[in-house]
């Protein structure tokens, strides 16, 4: 693991006389408009990282695209449209919540195993960047379809670098076992395929080596593999690419780590750049990065409400009325939220309890063994860093209504999206 390295900018969520804040609003106030639980944004603070990744790697041609999977809300994808993001998405349906935010077709790259036809000629239509190709089969489709429209797909194919990135099992996609992605050899295959067909154009290449990652090292050798590949396909297929894509993954602060050192990254990557063959002589390669919770990890909030205290088998269960159906993260991944009072009331020393939800399951918890001044029913938790993978894999599970999401941008704070109601956990269903 890298040094601990302090997250950059003003911290989201200070607290001002003893309660947290949104900006100036007190979550206090917003529970209390909007009911728990509840998503709380931090439109600046979005802003605020995009801007310190693309002074990170402000030595190259740079394209933020921000991975939608991250945090699909609409009103968080239009400040990033409007401030010339462009994005990384994994399905049809995502790269319809781009084109909604406005987000520019040409900034748009498509990622994923298992892209469909159907998403493959919607992609197309739409005219995006590159389509991010994760096998032969794959090509072969894209070129099929790519024919059916009379239309050329660009394609940067996913290269697996096999790197071991030190994160979760299941947020690790660079080794060679992981289903993503083909090895270099198979990669220069298919530019030798792209480059002999005339409904394919190869325009870059492209690699993602997992997620919450905090050492730079995986990636600058995930680059050096893919800078190789590019290389290589050069000199025997004649193909001279735009971009190189790194993908994303840049991990953030949470209760166990500090974040990646970005602006060291940037440095190396840059000169890495400079040093490879580029476009066209003078002009360097494109660089691409796709971070997703880098952007809205600390930008977000859950605020959640204590249901009950309760004491059993010696430990201590604080129960919220959030669990993994709002942030499934601690239990499928092992992600360690920070967890910490909205109102510091000075009560109580730190006791050792597991915050749990009301879900039926087990697994149900948000975080274990934490320590925590013993919070009384009613009193409001905050969850840090649940701008990222937290709505986003919210599920109706035990036929829960999804929460409200607020954003702050502006002085103003907005509900942009409602809570569900009962009646939206039938819709579309018939008896
Ligand atoms: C998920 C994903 C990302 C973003 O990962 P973060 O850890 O949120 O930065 C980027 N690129 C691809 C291809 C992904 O699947």
């Amino acid at each position: 693991m890298g040094a601990r390295v302090l997250s950059t900018g003003r911290p989201p969520f200070p607290r001002l006389g003893g309660v947290l804040h949104c900006g100036s609003h007190s979550l206090e106030t917003l529970a209390d408009d909007h009911d728990t639980p509840l998503y709380v944004y931090d439109g600046a603070r979005a802003l605020e990282r995009l801007s310190a990744v693309r002074a990170a790697f402000a030595g190259v041609d740079l394209l933020v695209a921000y991975s939608i999977k991250a945090n699909p809300n609409l009103a968080l994808l239009k400040l990033f449209a409007d401030a010339g993001a462009g994005a990384d998405i994994v399905s049809g349906g995502e790269l319809y919540c781009a084109l909604e935010a406005g987000i520019a077709p040409g900034r748009i790259v498509f990622a994923g195993v298992g892209k469909t036809r159907t998403e493959m000629g919607y992609a197309l239509k739409s005219g995006i960047r590159g389509f991010h190709v994760e096998s032969s089969q794959e090509l072969d489709a894209l070129a099929s379809v790519a024919g059916e429209l009379g239309a050329q797909a660009p394609v940067a194919v996913r290269v697996n670098p096999d790197v071991d990135s030190p994160t979760h099992e299941f947020t690790r996609t660079g080794h060679a076992a992981a289903k993503f992605g083909v090895s270099p050899p198979r990669a220069l295959e298919l530019y030798r395929r792209i480059a002999g067909h005339a409904g394919l154009r190869a325009v870059g290449i492209d690699v993602h080596i997992g997620s919450q990652v905090r050492d730079p090292g995986p990636f600058l050798h995930a680059l050096d593999v893919v800078l190789e590949v590019a290389g290589r396909a050069r000199r025997e297929t004649g193909t001279a690419l735009e971009y190189v894509d790194l993908g994303g993954g840049f991990g953030i602060e949470d209760a166990v780590g500090g974040e990646i050192d970005l602006r060291g990254l940037g440095r190396e990557v840059a000169a890495r750049i400079a040093a490879a063959p580029g476009r066209a002589p003078g002009r360097p390669l494109e660089l691409i990065v796709e971070p997703g919770r880098f952007l809205v990890g600390d930008a977000g909030v859950l605020v959640t409400r204590v249901i009950y205290v309760k004491r059993s088998g010696g430990k201590t269960f604080v129960v919220t009325d959030a669990g993994m159906t709002e942030l499934i993260r601690p239990s499928h991944y092992g992600g360690e939220h920070a967890i910490v009072p909205v109102r510091e009331d000075g009560h109580g020393s730190p006791r050792q309890v597991d915050i749990v939800g009301p879900v039926c399951e087990q697994g149900d918890f948000l975080a274990r063994d934490r320590r925590l001044p013993l919070p009384r029913p009613g009193a409001l938790l905050c969850v840090q860093q649940a701008g990222a993978y937290a709505f986003a894999m919210a599920s109706n599970y035990n036929s829960r209504p999804r929460p409200a999401e607020v954003l702050v941008h502006g002085g103003r704070a907005t509900l942009v999206r409602r809570r569900e109601r009962y009646s939206d956990l039938i819709r579309g269903q018939r008896t």
